[in-house]
Parts: C-alpha cells; structure tokens; sequence
C-alpha cells in the first residue's frame, strides 16, 4: 500500500456549507480508499476573514457526519514562526514591493489564471524607491525560461500546463497587510505535516503551479493533487460563504438530515448511493463506491 497523507483544509471565514463539504467527502473518501491518515487544518492564516466560531462549527458539523480525522487539529494561526523561517530562506528570490493595488490594477498588464491583476514587476527593479515596502514577491522565471512552465498531472484534470510568467507573474508570499500568503502557508504546511496527496476544490486549480513552484525553490516534495469541480449557485459562481451558501445545520440526533447531506455531496461527485440507510451504512459503502469511481476515470 502506498504511503498517504492527506488532509482537509477549511477557512473558518463561515460554517461549512453544500460545497465545502464535497471537497471534504472527497478527500475523506480518498484518504480511506489509500488506507491512508486525513488530517483537518484550520486555513486561519488570513485572520482578517476569519469569523469567530466558524472553526468550531467547521469541527462540529464533521464529528456530526461522521467524519473523523486522525491526531490534533492544525491551526495555520500557531505556525507563523515556520512561514518566517521558509520566506527566510527564499530571500535570494524575494523582494521587497512597494506597489500598491490601484498601481497594480492600472498596469493592464493581464488578469492572471485565478481572477487576480499580474504584477507587472515595478519592484524587481526597484522603481520607486524611497517608498515603504508593503509586501513580499518571489520573482518567477521570465517566459521563455524552461523553469516557467510548471506540468501538472491532475488526478482529476489530467496534464495542465502552465506558464508561470505569463499566467501569474511574481507572487505574494507575505501581504501588505503583514498577514502571510495563502500561497506559502499551504506549501509549508502540507510538507510539515508530510501531506502526500491534496484533494481540494477546481478553484484552486490554478493556484496550484505557484505552489509547486514554492515546493521546487524550497526543496520540498510535491503531493499528488487531485482538484474536485466545484459546486456552483444559479448564476454559475462558486458557491461560497461570500456568496451566501446556506450552512449545514444538523441536530444532534438527526441520523436522517445528516444523511441527506452527505448524499447530496456524493451525488454531485458522481457517487449515486441512494441505498444508504444511515450515516453509518453510507460510510459503509461510499469508501468502495469512490474506489470504483476512481477505477473507471483513470481507465
Ligand atoms: N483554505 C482553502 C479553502 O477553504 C483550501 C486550501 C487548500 O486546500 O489548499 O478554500
């Protein structure tokens, strides 16, 4: 049996809702396929967002769904020390950024894969000095370099490819704002924690070459990823927290809510498991549902 690690991250920004919990039953299921851990890390490195309680919620809803996690929780908020120490040793790539988001925005240089303007460089070289420096950038290869193109075999996606010069530009490792980046917290956390195998949300997609960019010029492994679609609303956005996803509420002894739930996420993963008659028989036969799954899509 191949090693496996893999884990859930949520940000506790709102209560789990419809769409993150496929991320979660998809990973969960993945993890007991692999007979392998799945860990639970609170993603609260962005503590302007974090919504007091929704962590704890978060957790709730999880033991409610029978859902169990292995070891302790991991909350990104208690490991700022290990973000310092790997920004620390990517100084010969990183620089001082002193733009700020209007000046970004105004550049037009391009929207980069995930929505977001591409920094344009004005700092690489230092162009307007004298200002205070409000972020940190790792410099990305130039285009035409072999070390711009990041390959990703997706589990889910199959090969993407992506260049990051062009796609995504020099990116934040710490924030304006002084928090740390999403993009290093996920990269650092998932090698302490010796994640071996990601599941998460298509969104995310896309993020993804940046972060194996990070894994590369940190010297540290990179996990197989396997990137679930993501559940939509009506007007074809993400569903989300932001855009007023419905939580998941059950009652403690509602053996019924809870099932509905969690067929309605594995429905959506394409996992028809209607002849669930309890949480616990659901668990019963989703873990060989998703492994036939996994069979049919890689044949
Ligand atoms: N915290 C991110 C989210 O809730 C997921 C991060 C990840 O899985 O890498 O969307």
């Amino acid at each position: 049996m191949m090693k496996y690690v893999g884990r859930f991250a949520p940000s506790p920004t709102g209560p789990l809702h419809a769409g993150s919990l496929v991320t979660a039953l998809a990973g969960y299921l993945d993890a007991k396929v692999h007979q392998g851990q799945w860990f639970l890390r609170i993603d609260d490195v962005d503590e302007i967002r974090t919504v007091p309680g929704a962590a704890e919620a978060i957790i709730a809803v999880l033991m409610r769904l029978g859902m169990r996690w292995d070891g302790e929780v991991i909350w990104q908020s208690r490991c700022k020390s290990l973000y310092e120490k790997a920004a620390a040793s990517l100084v010969e790539f990183a620089y001082p950024c002193r733009c700020t988001r209007r000046e970004i925005a105004d550049s037009r240089i391009g929207i980069a894969s995930d929505g977001a303007a591409i920094y344009p460089g004005t700092c690489r070289h230092d162009l307007v000095p004298g200002r205070i420096a409000r972020a940190l950038r790792v410099r990305v290869p130039e285009p035409s370099a072999p070390a711009a193109v990041i390959r990703l075999d997706d589990r889910w996606e199959g090969m993407v490819t992506f260049n990051l010069a062009i796609e995504s530009g020099d990116f934040v490792l710490k924030r304006a704002d002084g928090f740390w980046a999403y993009q290093l917290a996920v990269v650092v956390d998932d090698a302490e924690q010796g994640i071996t195998h990601v599941v998460r949300g298509a969104d995310l997609l896309y993020s993804t070459p940046r972060q194996m960019y990070l894994q590369k010029l940190l010297d540290y492994p990179t996990p197989q990823y396997l990137h679930v679609p993501v559940l939509r609303n009506q007007n074809g956005d993400k569903l989300s927290k932001q855009n007023g996803a419905m939580p998941i509420e059950i009652s403690a002894r509602d053996d019924r809510a809870a099932l509905s739930v969690l067929l309605t996420a594995a429905q959506f993963l394409g996992l028809s498991l209607h002849q669930a008659q309890s949480v616990e028989h659901f668990w019963r036969i989703a873990v060989p549902a998703w492994r036939n799954f996994l069979e049919c899509r890689t044949r």
